[in-house]
């Protein structure tokens, strides 16, 4: 007998959980949630990891909520990207900034023909989404939604944060005391998805509220192989539990799997570039040529330094509490920069329950950090870390570059990744950002409250400032990491654009009944982090079906 639902969302994340409960409370259709990775009933069943906000440790390869996929950041660079592969996705194993993109980015994207999403029209679902605990009467937040939004205005702050802002000051850059409020350039407290020092997914948020959600039947640990469609429209999914295959029957599939996955899921459907296909003996369906092409995603730097003293965390601080955004020479007014501050060491952040180890015996307790970081994309901090017990960050993330990636097919199998270039710094607008954030940063760091925090500059070495511009590009090259921010990657836009695979109610141009609905259909990349971004369009796409 073949199971049958009205809606069918493929991937329980940052955006299909929203999505998911919001069509069955409005709507009360029945709803089938399928997800990659496990599911928890109950807070306390989640792994450690995933819910202590004051570690990174699911982020490195081989973490068992972690896809642990591998990209070429650069022809000369392969780093491990990861992405959540456990209900809440993403955000179960994320940095919790929860910052939302800005006015200019959503009224970009309606310029470009998306209508209903300028920043008036999705400035209610970002508020839909959230309790923010520290505006909450303010006209631009919601109190009563699911995900709460706290900044470390009131807790012991972090000695860099203080310096962090000092030095922001002496350079003249604007306080900003909500950096969710509609203009937001300059510095100050980053809103976190954080509550009581849990890291709170949107599986948290959104699925444990004490809610009736009769309608929604969560299916884990099952991989989506491909959308079956037939004459044209959705029929339902083929679907892997634990070995056994299953055709699940749906009025309509929401693929909600992320950036690069989606893309993947669509391909191997038959929905994607018609060579691409052919390449992997795929009968096309829909020749989309956007599908995994033009892929955003946000390159970043770090600048490492040795503190003078300790800096260890003070009970009850983040691990990241402030930044600050701007714009580079290129863009003036737009913020196509952000740098944050980070207080080291970044092995403890990965390894809480290690505090207090030297790097060398991170080593030879075998736990795995030290082979697990060599080859991530800050692999340059754990060479710092190897020798030093601390560091101070200077990180610094290019929000708008013209980079613009690739997702495709390994295989026709659905158990294969998929093979992802980001081509980042090949235009020399991306190179200037990129030497202009890591000015802003060095600067940053020479400013008294900093100096009186660090005694030494460890990456970029001391003789940086002397170097050629040719050598100075060569480090910025090397040094490269990501943020993990992969969006665009099946982009929403009019249909006279050969590249947009998706309309602006997000549905797949040319298939009926399916749609996307995560970070893959930003037009543009943000100037922020995507985690907000991603949730306000499960919020939003849910109003469509
Ligand atoms: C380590 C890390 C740190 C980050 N830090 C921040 C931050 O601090 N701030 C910020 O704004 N952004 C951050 N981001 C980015 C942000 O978290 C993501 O952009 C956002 O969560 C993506 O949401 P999504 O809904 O598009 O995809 P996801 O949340 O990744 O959800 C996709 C879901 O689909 C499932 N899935 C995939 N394929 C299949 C399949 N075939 N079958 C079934 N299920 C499938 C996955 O397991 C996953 O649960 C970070 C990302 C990472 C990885």
């Amino acid at each position: 007998v073949t199971r049958t639902f009205d809606v069918i969302v493929v991937g329980a994340g940052s955006a299909g959980i929203p999505l998911a409960t919001r069509v069955v409370e409005n709507t009360g259709r029945s709803v089938l949630l399928i997800e990659a990775g496990r599911s928890f009933n109950a807070v306390h069943e989640f792994p450690r990891d995933v819910l202590n906000a004051r570690t990174y440790a699911p982020m490195l390869p081989g973490n068992p909520s972690n896809w642990s996929l591998t990209a070429n950041l650069t022809d000369a660079i392969t780093a491990p990207v990861a992405r959540g592969k456990i209900v809440g996705g993403s955000s179960s194993i994320n940095g919790m900034i929860y910052l939302r993109g800005t006015r200019s980015d959503f009224d970009g994207w309606a310029k470009l023909g998306n209508t209903g999403w300028g920043y008036e029209d999705v400035l209610p679902y970002f508020a839909k989404s959230e309790s923010d605990r520290d505006f909450p009467d303010a006209e631009h937040h919601g109190s009563t939604g699911p995900m709460p939004v706290t900044r470390g205005l009131h807790g012991p702050r972090h000695s860099t944060t203080e310096a962090l802002f000092g030095a922001c000051e002496a350079l003249g850059f604007p306080f900003v005391e909500d950096k969710n409020a509609p203009d937001t350039s300059g510095y100050g407290f980053l809103p976190l998805n954080v509550s009581e020092g849990v890291r709170v997914n949107t599986a948290l948020a959104y699925l444990m509220r004490g809610r009736e959600l009769g309608g929604l039947t969560i299916q884990p640990e099952s991989l989506v192989h491909r959308v079956v469609i037939r004459d044209g429209r959705v029929a339902g999914v083929d679907v892997e539990q634990h070995g056994r295959m299953e055709f699940i029957g749906a009025e309509e599939v929401v693929l909600c799997a992320g950036a690069l996955k989606s893309p993947q899921i669509l391909m191997l459907s038959g929905i994607g570039p018609a060579d691409e296909l052919a390449k992997h003996g795929i009968t096309v369906v829909q020749d989309a040529a956007g599908v995994g092409r033009g892929m955003a995603d946000h390159p970043e730097l770090f600048a490492c330094y040795a503190p003078d003293g300790d800096t260890t965390q003070a009970p009850g601080s983040r691990i990241v509490e402030a930044s600050l955004s701007f714009g580079s020479s290129i863009t003036g007014a737009d913020d196509d920069l952000e740098i944050i501050a980070m207080p080291g060491p970044f092995a403890k952040a990965l390894k809480p329950d290690l505090s207090g180890a030297t790097p060398a015996e991170l080593m030879r307790r075998g736990v795995g950090a030290g082979a697990a970081l060599a080859r991530t994309s800050p692999s340059l901090l754990w060479r710092q870390v190897k020798r030093r017990n601390d560091l101070v960050l200077a990180m610094t993330v290019m929000q708008h570059d013209e980079h613009r990636g690739t997702v495709d097919l390994r295989s026709a199998d659905p158990h294969d990744a998929p093979v992802i270039h980001y081509h980042y710094l090949e235009t020399e607008r991306d190179m200037v950002r990129a030497r202009d954030g890591l000015s802003v940063a060095l600067d940053i760091m020479r400013t008294a409250p900093f100096s009186r925090l660090v005694k030494a500059r460890t990456a970029p070495g001391d003789g940086f400032e002397r170097l050629t511009r040719a050598e100075q590009d060569g480090w910025i090259r090397s040094s490269l990491a990501t943020a993990f921010h992969s969006c665009r990657s099946a982009r929403m836009g009019l249909p006279d654009d050969p590249e947009s695979v998706v309309d602006d109610r997000c549905r797949v141009y040319g298939v009926e009944g399916l749609r996307v609905a995560d970070t893959s259909i930003f037009p543009t990349p943000i100037s922020r982090g995507p985690h907000a971004t991603a949730v306000m369009v499960g919020e939003r796409v849910a109003d469509f079906l």
